[in-house]
């Protein structure tokens, strides 16, 4: 502890089970220290506080866990789809018995209101009850063969150990929705949780060790220097695939780093989700959607709405709704009762929204709530609306991750469409519109992997989530969840 920092209000953190919180990593199926005796200070993002401190590993340890996950995962993968699935179902039934100390625990490391973490945790942890499942639906094929005397064998099998690196946005539910499908493939994980948000992580492997997750199939490595561990994970051959949510150049630098390998990849990267309101919407439900969209997580959420275009005729109702909706969210400590928007994660996320604001103000844009750093102090930024935003400002063309909502005017549905599809990102878009007719043809047009009509919540365990453009591979969730960690072997049975 440096000699500024304070310890956490342990009156803050009173865990039904204080064995959830630890301050060790989860190596190769033991829990350690690191060697030299390096550690993560875990603070509090509400004050500052020490909550706790974790281990600072090296490459070494990720190589350790590697090894022990390529070690276990042949028996792993040798059980039955039944037994995996037993194993992952106790696990899940673990997170929601745990769920309000699991909450608690987020809540602290990361400074989002204690409903919202329960709802991460919860709604997460049915990523896992899902994959339980499909773990018994592994199907293959057999096809006619070439010729009457053959078939054609199609086996799917598990890929084999995999890596995974996490962000501190959802220190939970970025976990279940990875570690779920990989070990209900029959693969084994290792993964590096961000170092603000490493105690969810941890939490979450004394559960699965509780679970009956077999020793070094799953393996959580805890650092503050990500580079190393990043390089050991594209580099070790015994590792199949990476899976990453995180940022757009974090991804690309994966991408280049695992390509010597060919490693398999899913990406889960940056978005700049457009949020469309049409002159025919529920205008009170659109303002509703946008709320949520916007303000959940304090604005740093991958599918937030990044940029919101309302119809010229309805844009300033529209805005005048917002903006007073926006000043009446209650900033405050995430356990308090009643807060609904916490701080953000750190100094840089208030520098790059001071930033997005100011851009927009010298470019024209207009503050109709907000637009300052709350009194509160610390990294709280008041909800902020904006009215007058164009498409040549930095918040529509970036990625804000913070409590800024630009509202910007449009004519008709060609104009919006091609605005909100001059993005390089493509993971969310919204819209709310009442015509069936125009429901189909924006749904068809807006470029991104994912679209909500009418609602801003579009991510459970039954929907494939993920992005186009460079905002990654692969789908996380659904049937086609499991996929990605899964290979095709075709054997050709002839003679016969
Ligand atoms: P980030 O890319 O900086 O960090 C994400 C993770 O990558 C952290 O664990 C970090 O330690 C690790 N990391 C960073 N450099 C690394 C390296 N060289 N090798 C290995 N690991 C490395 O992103 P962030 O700022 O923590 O998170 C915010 C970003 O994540 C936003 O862009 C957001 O849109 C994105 N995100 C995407 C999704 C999605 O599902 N598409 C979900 C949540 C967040």
């Amino acid at each position: 502890m440096t000699a500024q920092m304070k310890p956490v209000d342990r009156r803050a953190l009173e865990l039904r089970d204080p064995s959830l919180l630890v301050g060790q990593a989860y190596v190769a199926g033991e829990w350690v220290d690191a060697p030299d005796g390096r550690t993560i200070p875990v603070t509090d993002p509400f004050d500052g506080a020490l909550i706790l401190e974790v281990p600072d590993l090296g490459a070494d340890a990720a190589r350790r866990a590697i090894d022990t996950a390529h070690a276990v995962q042949k028996d792993w993968a040798k059980r039955t789809a039944k037994e995996r699935s037993q194993i992952l179902r106790k696990w899940y039934d673990l997170i929601i018995a745990n769920a309000d100390d699991l909450a608690l625990i987020l809540t602290t490391e990361q400074g989002k209101p204690l409903a919202e973490a329960k709802g991460e945790v919860v709604s997460n942890a049915a990523y896992i009850e899902w994959f339980a499942e499909e773990a018994k639906r592994i199907d293959g094929d057999v096809i006619p063969g070439a010729n009457p005397s053959q078939r054609i064998v199609v086996l799917k099998q598990p890929v084999g150990v995999c890596a995974a690196i996490t962000p501190w946005n959802f220190p939970n539910g970025m976990i279940t929705r990875k570690v779920g499908p990989a070990l209900a493939a029959g693969c084994t994980m290792v993964l590096k949780p961000a170092a603000q948000t490493p105690l969810s992580a941890l939490a979450l492997a004394v559960l699965a060790e509780r679970a009956g997750v077999p020793k070094g199939a799953f393996s959580v490595i805890t650092t503050n220097d990500a580079k190393p561990i990043g390089e050991e994970f594209c580099r070790n051959p015994k590792v199949a695939k990476i899976t990453f949510t995180g940022s757009t150049n974090v991804g690309r630098w994966l991408m280049r780093e695992a390509g010597d390998g060919i490693k398999r990849l899913s990406l889960e990267l940056g978005g700049n989700a457009p949020f469309i309101v049409f002159d025919d919407a529920d205008l009170d439900a659109a303002v509703e959607g946008a709320m949520l969209s916007k303000f959940r997580n304090a604005g740093q959420t991958c599918v937030c709405a990044n940029r919101i275009y309302v119809q010229e005729s309805v844009a300033e109702a529209f805005a005048a709704k917002l903006a007073e909706k926006a000043r009446g969210l209650k900033l405050g400590r995430g356990t308090e009762a009643g807060v609904t928007m916490g701080p953000l994660i750190d100094d840089r996320a208030v520098a790059k929204m001071e930033d997005h604001v100011a851009d927009a103000l010298s470019k024209g844009g207009r503050v109709l709530a907000g637009g300052r750093r709350s009194e509160l102090g610390g990294t709280f930024f008041e909800p902020t609306v904006m009215a007058g935003v164009t498409q040549a400002m930095k918040v529509t063309k970036e990625e804000t991750f913070a409590p800024l909502a630009p509202i910007i005017s449009f004519k008709d549905e060609a104009e919006v469409i091609a605005m909100a599809n001059d993005s390089e990102y493509g993971l969310a878009s919204y819209f709310y519109a009442k015509d069936m007719a125009r429901v189909w043809r924006v749904a068809e047009a807006l470029e991104s992997g994912m679209v909500g009509v009418n609602t801003p919540a579009l991510a459970n365990e039954m929907a494939p989530f993920g992005g186009v453009k460079q905002s990654g591979l692969g789908r996380e969730g659904s049937k086609y969840g499991i996929e990605g960690f899964l290979e095709i072997k075709y054997v050709c049975l002839a003679g016969l």
